[in-house]
C-alpha cells in the first residue's frame, strides 16, 4: 500500500482573495517533491466565502480536503485541527496568505532528507509589515527568551516542514493553550533553520490584530514559564524585608520618641498582613493556574465537516472524539 508522502496543512479564515493562488502556488510546489500528496485547507469559522471556495477546490481536485471547524478557534487550534488530521510521512505548515513561499519546499525536504527532523522558515527580512508588528514581534521573541527555559528560535513563525515523527511527538501534547512553534521546540531532535524573505500578504488584511497577538503571546509566555507567578511570589518577600523595616523603625519612634498611641501595633499589623498575603497568593496562583487551565478537559476544536472527493474519503470522516489527542490515529498513514 501506498502511503501519503507529504500533507500541507494551511489554516484560512476569511481568506476568500487568496485561496485560488495559494492552492495553484501550493499545489506546483507539491506536485514537485511528491507523487502522492494532500492538501489540507482548515476553514477556521471564516465568514466570508472561504468555505464555499473550498468546497468547490476539494470537489475538483482530489489531493485537496478541507476540513471546516464549528466556529472560529483561532490560528493555532484551527493548525492543530489540520494536524491532527493529515495522514502525510511529513507535513508542511503554511499560511494562507503566502507570506512564506511554498517553493521553498524543494529545500526543505533536502534538510529532512539528509537527517532533520524539522525544518523551519527564519525571516531574514519581514517586508509590507508595519514598523509596529517588526518592533512588537522583535520584543516579543526576545522577551520570551528571558522568560523560558527551553529555546524557542529568535524571527520564526510557525512555516516549517516537520517528519511524522516529530509531528506525532506534537500531537501527543494535550495542552489548550498551544503555542505550536514553542511546543516543536520543546520536543528536541534535530531542527535546522531555513533562511528566508518573508512576503508582502497575498491580499487581504492581517487577521492577527493586536488584541490576538497579545493572547498568543500571553500564551506562550504561560505555556512555557511559571515565572510570572514566581516573580509575584518574590515580591512578597520583597515588601515582607520592607515591612520588618518599617516595624523596627516604628518600634525604634515608639521607645524613643512621643508617638500616637497604637499607630505602631497597626502599621506593624497592616503591613505584616499585607505582605503574608502577597506571599501566599503567588503561591496559590503557582498551582491554581496551572490547574485550571488543564482541569476543563474540553476538545481543542471541533470538526464541523470533511470534504474530499479522494480515493481515501472514507477513512476521513469527523473523527468522534474530536479534537481529543488521538484524534490523529484515524485514517491510513
Ligand atoms: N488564521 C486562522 N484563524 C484566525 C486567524 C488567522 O486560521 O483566527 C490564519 C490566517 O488565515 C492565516 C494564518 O492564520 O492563514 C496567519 O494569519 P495572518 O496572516 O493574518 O497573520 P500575520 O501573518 O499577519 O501574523
Ligand atoms: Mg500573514
Amino acid at each position: 500500500m501506498s502511503y501519503i508522502e507529504l500533507s500541507a496543512v494551511v489554516p484560512c479564515y476569511n481568506e476568500e482573495e487568496s485561496l485560488a493562488e495559494l492552492f495553484r502556488r501550493l499545489d506546483a510546489a507539491c506536485a514537485n517533491v511528491a507523487s502522492r500528496y494532500e492538501i489540507l485547507l482548515i476553514d477556521d469559522g471564516s465568514k466570508d466565502r472561504t468555505w464555499e471556495l473550498i468546497s468547490g477546490l476539494a470537489e475538483a481536485n482530489p489531493q485537496l480536503v478541507g476540513v471546516r471547524l464549528a466556529r472560529n478557534h483561532g490560528h493555532q487550534l484551527a493548525l492543530s485541527a489540520g494536524l491532527s488530521v493529515c495522514r502525510g510521512q511529513r507535513v508542511l505548515i503554511i499560511d494562507a496568505d503566502l507570506q512564506d513561499p511554498p517553493e521553498l519546499l524543494p529545500k526543505m525536504m533536502e534538510a529532512i532528507d539528509e537527517g532533520a527532523e524539522v525544518v523551519y522558515g527564519k525571516r531574514t527580512v519581514r517586508q509590507g509589515e508595519t514598523q509596529f508588528k517588526k518592533f512588537t514581534a522583535q520584543l516579543f521573541y526576545r522577551l520570551l527568551n528571558r522568560l523560558v527555559d527551553i529555546e524557542i528560535p529568535l524571527d520564526t513563525g510557525d512555516f516549517r516542514l516537520m517528519t511524522r515523527k516529530a509531528l506525532d511527538f506534537l500531537l501527543s501534547m494535550p495542552e489548550q493553550h498551544r503555542f505550536i512553534r514553542g511546543m516543536v521546540a520543546w520536543i528536541g531532535l534535530k531542527q535546522v533553520p531555513l533562511e528566508y524573505v518573508r512576503e508582502e500578504r497575498f491580499a487581504g488584511e492581517t487577521k492577527y490584530p493586536i488584541a490576538k497577538m497579545i493572547g498568543l503571546a500571553i500564551d506562550a509566555i504561560t505555556g512555557f514559564s511559571v515565572r510570572p507567578l514566581r516573580i509575584s511570589t518574590y515580591l512578597g518577600f520583597w515588601v515582607a524585608g520592607l515591612a520588618a523595616l518599617l516595624l523596627a523603625y516604628s518600634l525604634f519612634s515608639w521607645a524613643f520618641f512621643q508617638t500616637v498611641s497604637g499607630w505602631t501595633s497597626l502599621i506593624g499589623v497592616v503591613l505584616a498582613l499585607g505582605a503574608i498575603q502577597l506571599v501566599v497568593l503567588g503561591v496559590i496562583g503557582e498551582y491554581l493556574g496551572r490547574l485550571f487551565l488543564e482541569a476543563k478537559r474540553r476538545p481543542l476544536f471541533l470538526i464541523d465537516e470533511i470534504k474530499h472527493s479522494g480515493e481515501i474519503a472514507q477513512t476521513l470522516s469527523p473523527p468522534l472524539n474530536n479534537g481529543k489527542t488521538d484524534a490523529y490515529m484515524l485514517g491510513e498513514r
